[in-house]
């Protein structure tokens, strides 16, 4: 059986915080807010709100905009997938692994206009076997779930094993350990404690590409 490696999209295979200062930049321009908005936009989104319609909420009080937040919202989903970019050696080392005989898929949660739209837009759609997005499919990870549906989209299963990429110790590693696999943290440092089960630690997706080269022919390892 071919083995299978599935990856996390944002801030694994993109750079989405490089993408949201574009944004916020972009943002303070259109409806005349100071440069400072720029940092407190950032922050807020550092703070981890885990829904948008709530960031947006939030923006829209503080800055009294006349736009409903599911607007702002719509439109930050329409900009977002454009602003995106995935470097040529991550696609290149896609590539790589499928040459080598890994079967790749990408496993994210999201609404399905902007995580289709940035997987579509970065050329990441021709460089991977299957995508499984939670918007879609109506699972999120840390649910196995949507794990096992990439894994059938590879046309294999989880049964023997495989390897999941990302940088959310909950939803990539915690996750990717109950769907019985095995795991490659990225950690950004943006982790409190930084408390993880997983096998492998990295700073980078490539770092993490040239571990599964050297697992080739032995994904149980
Ligand atoms: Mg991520």
């Amino acid at each position: 059986m071919q083995p299978i490696a599935l990856f996390d999209l944002d801030n694994t295979l993109v750079d989405l915080d490089e993408a949201f200062r574009r944004w916020a930049e972009e943002f303070a321009g259109e409806h005349r807010l100071g440069s400072e908005t720029i940092d407190w936009l950032v922050a807020l989104d550092r703070a981890g709100f885990p829904h948008r319609e709530l960031f947006f909420a939030k923006v829209r009080e503080r800055y009294t905009l006349p736009h409903p937040a599911w607007e702002l919202w719509r439109q930050y989903r329409r900009r977002m997938p454009q602003l995106v970019r995935c470097r040529p050696e991550v696609l290149e080392g896609l590539a790589e692994l499928r040459k080598s005989g890994w079967r790749v898929a990408i496993v994210t949660n999201g609404t399905a206009d902007n995580q289709l739209g940035k997987i579509q837009q970065t050329g990441l759609a021709e460089a991977v076997d299957a995508y499984a997005l939670s918007g879609i499919e109506g699972v999120r990870k840390p649910n196995a779930a949507l794990f096992q549906i990439a894994a059938q989209r590879c046309g294999t299963t989880l049964a023997g094993g495989g390897w999941m990429v990302g940088d959310n110790l909950t939803a990539d590693i915690a996750g990717g350990r109950a769907a019985g696999l095995r795991t490659i943290w990225i950690d950004r440092g943006l982790w409190p404690g930084g408390d993880h089960q997983a096998d492998h630690v990295v700073k980078d997706v490539l770092q993490a590409m040239e571990i599964l080269h050297r697992k080739k022919g032995d994904s149980s390892q």
